[in-house]
């Protein structure tokens, strides 16, 4: 494939991936824009792959890793579960970042590239940067994803002095790259590179380690912008225009998310840039105030389906319970069918419900609920006070009124879904156990709160019996 070919495929993988965002940004869309990035990165990859910088030589090469990584990634995909996939999005990224200090040490090394003057300069502070950003996502993203399998434990370690530490490694980080920039062969040079290299992975480490459990979307979400700039890194060190556009794209629009994100948590989004966020020093998760007391009041399959017959209004607020039981279904049968008897019903959808963005969203769009029944949090909350019941299916943090109630909650200012606002609201799981947050839930004891203890599938098949019935 000639250059000018190559280029023109190129742009044209640019233009799909744009429309391919632009596509993702509405449920409706959202599978013409899933076909757009598809075709996009097939375009992308046979332009690299029979581009002009791969020689005849290369080519077994490329083909060979493309093949085993190809199958790796359709195994993965195959056998990964649904409640496991913000898990192996983070570990997609961590292979971002590896991919970015692989290339930078081998176009380092690399003799064949001879760069003079300023050019070199400016190469080899691509490959420095590059480099760090790489290292950081690639060993955030492994502790990030040791903390949504719950390898890791999800509290925030938070070592004494973080924050010094931090300046210091900043510190060394720049002394060593000024020494790599003026090292005059590549045997001097890599010994900084190595030194910045190891404390660009502790720091990603320590960055992530110190995030509290509520406030793990925020990371998520900046992982996801970190890889997009190891991409565009890479991009830069191979003098790759699709790369570094599609990292950029892959970057901001990550910032975007986690700007989102942090609003939706309450968060201030310059500390977070800054990497001073998570809960903050001192605060013990699970240790807000004084613990919920009392007696909770459990109620029966048959009792909640009778509550919902005799509602005008309901509002179904899901959580990571519903995707771990798998219940969309039966969830979306029951509020078809509610609607079918009058009863108003809609959907309540916290931004960080379940354990990645959009995940509501997703099982619901999946179950073929309407689209305008589900709502916002900040659509639906002023209309609590109006609703005879509020169904509460697996969702514990984002229902907590701790967040408002309790300044000492580690989750406190969070804003919250404000289900106990309803005449009565049922909250269905299986124990008292505490959410992703590990915060203990006042709104279990509320007068005016039900439990319905059991697997949400199970609990919700009985519920849709009685209905029917
Ligand atoms: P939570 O983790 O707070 O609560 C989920 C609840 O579901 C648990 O208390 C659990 O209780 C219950 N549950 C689990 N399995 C089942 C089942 N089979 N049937 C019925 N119930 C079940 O989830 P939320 O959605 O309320 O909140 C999300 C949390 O995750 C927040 O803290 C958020 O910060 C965090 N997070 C979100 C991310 C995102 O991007 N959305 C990313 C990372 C973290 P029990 O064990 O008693 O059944």
């Amino acid at each position: 494939m000639s250059a000018n070919l190559s280029a023109v495929a190129y742009l044209g993988a640019t233009i799909l991936f744009i429309l391919s965002l632009g596509g993702l940004s509405h449920p409706e869309t959202a599978r013409r824009g899933n076909l757009y990035g598809i075709i996009g990165m097939a375009l992308a990859v046979a332009a690299t792959v029979f581009g002009p910088r791969v020689t005849a030589a290369g080519l077994p090469w490329i083909v060979g890793a493309m093949v085993a990584g190809g199958a790796i990634g359709l195994y993965a995909a195959k056998i990964v579960k649904m409640t496991q996939m913000p898990e192996l999005v983070a570990l997609m990224h961590s292979l971002v970042g590896l991919a970015a200090c692989l290339v930078g040490f081998a176009s380092y090394i690399d003799t064949s590239l001879v760069f003079a003057g300023a050019e070199k300069a400016i190469h080899e502070l691509e490959i420095y940067v590059g480099i760090y950003i790489g290292a950081v996502t690639f060993s955030g993203s492994l502790i990030a994803f040791g903390k949504l399998s719950g390898k890791v434990t999800s509290k925030p370690v938070l070592i004494p002095g973080r924050h010094l530490i931090n300046g210091i490694a900043a510190l060394v980080v720049i002394y060593y790259g000024y020494a790599f920039l003026q090292a005059e062969s590549i045997s001097a040079g890599v010994v900084p590179l190595a030194v910045m290299t190891v404390i660009g992975l502790l720091f990603g480490i320590h960055m992530v380690m110190a995030i509290g459990g509520a406030d793990m979307p925020v990371v998520v979400s900046m992982l996801n912008s970190y890889s997009g700039w190891a991409a565009a890194a890479t991009g830069f060190m191979l003098a790759n225009d699709l790369l570094i556009v599609v990292g950029a794209l892959v970057g901001s629009s990550g910032a975007i998310l986690s700007y989102i994100m942090c609003r939706a948590m309450n968060r201030n989004f310059l500390s977070v840039i800054s990497g001073g966020f998570g809960t903050g020093e001192g605060q013990k998760v699970g240790a807000g105030g004084t613990a919920p007391a009392g007696e909770v009041n459990p109620i029966s399959a048959q009792e909640t389906a009778e509550l919902l017959a005799g509602a005008k209004r309901v509002i179904i607020v899901p959580g990571y319970g519903m995707a771990v039981a798998q219940a969309q279904h039966t969830v979306s049968e029951i509020a078809r069918l509610l609607r079918e008897k009058g009863v108003e019903v809609r959907f309540g959808i916290h931004p960080v419900a379940g354990r990645m963005p959009g995940h509501m969203n997703v099982l619901l769009a999946e179950a073929k609920v309407p689209y305008d029944i589900v709502l916002e949090m900040d659509e639906i909350n002023p209309d609590f006070p109006d609703t005879d019941v509020a169904l509460v299916i697996g969702a514990n943090d984002i229902v907590n009124p701790a967040a408002e109630d309790d300044p000492e909650s580690p989750i406190a200012g969070m804003p919250v879904l404000e289900v106990w606002k309803a005449k009565t609201s049922i909250v269905m799981k299986r124990s008292m156990a505490t959410g992703y947050a590990g915060v203990d839930n006042p709104l279990f004891y509320k007068e005016n709160n039900r439990m319905l203890f059991g697997d949400a599938k199970k609990t919700l098949d009985e519920v849709l019996a009685a209905l029917k019935g």
